[in-house]
C-alpha cells in the first residue's frame, strides 16, 4: 500500500527510489580513512536509506600507471535522490577528502563515480550529459569495479552478460 500511496501523491517523483552502485577508489595517504569516512557520511544522508558495501579490495591502478596502488570498493545504495543530486553529495565528499584534480586517472585520496542505476521499477537507467554518464563508459571494462560487484551481487549482467562470465574473459 505504501507504494501504492508514494505514486498517487502529487509529489510522486521524490519518492522514488533508485538503487545506484558506486565505485570508490583512493591511491594517497590514510586510503581506508577516506573510503570509511565518505561511507559514515553517505550512510547518514536523510535520502539515503540503505548502503552495503563490498569489502575493500587492493588494485593496480589503471590507466596512468605510474601512481601508487588503489584501494576499491563498490557501494550499493537506495536512494531517492535524482542521479545528478547524488553526483553533487559525491563530488562534495571527494571535496572533503581534500581531492585535487590534477591528472586525468591520476592520483586521488578519494574518487566516487555513479557506476551503474536502476530506477523503481528495476529497469536500468541510461544517462549521457556533460556532467554525467550512466552506465559509467569504463565500468564493465574494469576489474577493480567487476571484482566488488560481483560480491555485492553475483546475479548481475549487463547487456545479457553475466558478471563471472566478464570478469573471466577480462582476466584471460
Ligand atoms: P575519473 O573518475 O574519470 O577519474 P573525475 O573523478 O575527475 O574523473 O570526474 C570527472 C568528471 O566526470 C566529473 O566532474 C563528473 O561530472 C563526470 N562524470 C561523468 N559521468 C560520471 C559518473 N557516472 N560518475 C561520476 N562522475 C561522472
Ligand atoms: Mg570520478
Amino acid at each position: 500500500w505504501c507504494i501504492r500511496l508514494c505514486r498517487s501523491c502529487n509529489d510522486s517523483r521524490s519518492n522514488l527510489m533508485y538503487t545506484y552502485y558506486i565505485s570508490v577508489g583512493s591511491n594517497i595517504g590514510n586510503r581506508r580513512q577516506f573510503i570509511m569516512s565518505a561511507y559514515d557520511s553517505l550512510s547518514i544522508h536523510p535520502q539515503v536509506h540503505g548502503i552495503t558495501s563490498s569489502s575493500v579490495m587492493e588494485t593496480e591502478p589503471w590507466g596512468y600507471t605510474e601512481q601508487d596502488v588503489f584501494l576499491n570498493a563498490v557501494w550499493r545504495v537506495s536512494s531517492s535522490l535524482e542521479p545528478h543530486d547524488l553526483l553533487d553529495v559525491l563530488q562534495s565528499l571527494e571535496c572533503e577528502a581534500q581531492r585535487k584534480r590534477d591528472i586525468h586517472w591520476g592520483p586521488r585520496t578519494l574518487d566516487l563515480d555513479i557506476v551503474y542505476a536502476l530506477s523503481d521499477d528495476g529497469a536500468c537507467m541510461y544517462i549521457n550529459d556533460a556532467r554525467l554518464v550512466i552506465p559509467h563508459p569504463y565500468f564493465w571494462d574494469r576489474l577493480f569495479v567487476l571484482e566488488p560487484l560481483l560480491e555485492l551481487d553475483k546475479e548481475f549482467t549487463y547487456n545479457g552478460e553475466s558478471i563471472g562470465d566478464r570478469i573471466q574473459t577480462l582476466k584471460k
